[in-house]
């Protein structure tokens, strides 16, 4: 298990459109799938998907749990999300505030779906099929745009509407004390 460098916004497989993955079993995945958990694990993401150690298959882990960049995150053990569907997604957006470890230094008010029903396979090759609500549907949303190109800046109306990682912090400790 090693760590793996993480490419920034900018390196052309970050706006590809990543492969399906044919066989869960191979070498090379199990090998790809224990390197990401350790690559999110120490840069304390909740999220991260093949695309961004440059490999361009469907595949990312969700891993949220409180943190200083998410104090308000659930805790769920790092789940390995392979060819995921969303199914049906709830009308109701909500916005929510967003990073990425391939956007360094930056946050962003993102809108996203409230729920999401999803079909994947886990590591092993089982189907799951279940809902997910507001911060996990949130990672998920943002992971899945990973597989298919985007960035959440892409979301954005404007570039500009990220705002810098100081700038956020600042924001959100005035808003704690209200
Ligand atoms: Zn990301």
């Amino acid at each position: 298990m090693s760590t793996l460098t993480i490419l920034q916004r900018g390196e052309p497989v970050l706006s590809a459109i990543a492969k399906p993955i044919t066989n869960v079993h191979t070498a090379d995945i199990k090998q790809l799938i224990e390197d990401l958990k350790a690559t999110v694990a120490q840069a304390n993401g909740v999220g991260i998907a093949a695309p961004q150690v440059g490999k361009s298959v469907r595949l990312f882990i969700m891993c949220s749990a409180p943190s200083e960049r998410y104090p308000d995150a659930p805790l769920l053990a790092p789940a390995v999300i392979i060819n995921p569907e969303i199914l049906s997604a709830s009308t109701q957006q909500v916005l929510g505030w967003e990073g990425c470890l391939s956007v360094k230094g930056k946050r962003a008010l993102v809108s996203r779906h409230q729920s999401i029903s999803v079909r994947y396979l886990d590591e092993q090759g089982q189907a799951h099929q279940l809902t997910f609500t507001d911060f996990l549907a949130r990672i998920f949303q943002h992971e899945l745009d990973h597989l298919d190109g985007i960035t959440f800046i892409e979301r954005l109306d404007h570039e500009a509407d990220a705002i810098d990682e100081q700038t956020w912090r600042a924001t959100m400790a005035s808003n704690n004390d209200k």
